[in-house]
């Protein structure tokens, strides 16, 4: 069995194993792609002492370093359970979509999470060519352009106010009569003089030349006509869903689904550990899930010192 088993190969996973193989301990990592939501990202210019870098790159390096510890590497598997140790101390198990079961006295949850889409035409086409999902990470490539937000909950809301401040006009589209965010951030998003609201807005396409988006259409559902927006960018902030369902009824999970951990990264579960995405951590961000995943590994040790093996 293993001391301790990653599950997530993604910034806060590669983080987890590094830390817990530098102890000196068997360390396994299993996951679905390594590098997760990394791969799928262009840009990245937020990654500190990093000006530029590319998805692919980053998680190449990720993965170089993981490899460079003698890592136990289990690849391209799904977990989709997690069985609890029959005493405290005892062995955790993980199954694995394939059938097998792997055993570790500590487990490092790192799953991560993925950004609900719309699901409209000229969506997928557009992703990183005008359509995204993250303001803190993009913001900065509409400066002084058009931009909309599909969302009008806390970080729909949040997004809009934050791109206020760097691009030329925000508007804010909410399927629902009314705006869900809290009633401080929609008094500011109306404070802003560059921000507009369309409610009961269902987005129904989005266009661009193949290269690059230029417009948004959408239903007003109050009296079933169409709208375009032009415009440069979107950002989509319908929900970020934790990839936790499998999780579910094991160990206590937030009204989201994330993963609810404490300051050191415990879950509900002694010697289960968890960081990244996948949990109730503020912020959703390569180095804030490095950071996790660091801590969750030192956690695991902490808790491999503190108990023995029934
Ligand atoms: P993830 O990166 O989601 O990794 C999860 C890992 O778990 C993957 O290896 C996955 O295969 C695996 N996994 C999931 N479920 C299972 C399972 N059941 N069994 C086994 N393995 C499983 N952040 C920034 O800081 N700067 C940016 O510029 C930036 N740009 C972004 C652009 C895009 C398009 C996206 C989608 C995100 C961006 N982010 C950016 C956010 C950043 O990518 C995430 O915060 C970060 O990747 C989270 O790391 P994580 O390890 O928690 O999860």
């Amino acid at each position: 069995p293993f001391d301790v088993l990653v599950v997530g190969a993604g910034p806060a996973g590669a983080a987890a194993a590094i830390y817990a193989a530098r102890k000196g301990i068997r360390t396994g990592i299993v996951a679905e792609r390594f590098g997760g939501q990394v791969q799928d990202t262009m840009a990245i210019e937020n990654f500190i002492s990093v000006e530029y870098t590319e998805g692919p790159k980053l998680s190449a390096a990720l993965e170089a370093h993981v490899r460079s510890y003698g890592v136990e590497m289990i690849p391209l598997q799904r977990a989709e359970e997690l069985i609890p140790a029959k005493q405290p101390g005892g062995l955790i198990g993980v199954r694995l979509a394939s059938g097998p079961v792997l055993q570790a006295r500590s487990v490092v949850l790192a799953p991560g999470a993925r950004w609900r889409q719309t699901g409209v035409p000229g969506e997928a086409e557009h992703r990183n060519k005008g359509v995204t999902y993250c303001p803190h990470c993009d913001g900065p490539l509409f400066k002084g352009k058009k931009v909309a937000v599909i969302g009008g909950g806390n970080s729909g809301v949040e997004a809009a106010i934050d791109l206020a401040g760097l691009v030329d006009h925000v508007t804010v589209l909410e399927f629902d009569g009314q705006l869900r965010a809290d009633e401080v951030l929609q008094r500011k998003l109306r404070s802003l003089p560059n921000c507009s609201v369309h409610v009961n807005a269902q987005t129904t396409g989005m266009h661009g030349d193949g290269s690059k988006l230029n417009a948004l259409s959408y239903t007003d559902r109050s009296n079933g006509e169409t709208r375009q927006l032009d415009l440069s960018g979107v950002f989509v902030q319908i929900g970020l869903l934790p990839n936790s369902e499998w999780l579910k009824g094991t160990i206590e999970l937030s009204n989201r689904g994330e993963i609810v951990i404490n300051d050191r990264g415990e879950t509900s579960l002694p010697g289960v550990l968890a960081a990244g995405d996948a949990t109730t951590v503020p912020y959703k961000q390569i180095v804030i899930a490095m950071g996790a995943g660091s801590t969750a590994a030192l956690s695991a040790f902490d808790y491999l010192i503190r108990t023995s093996a029934p």
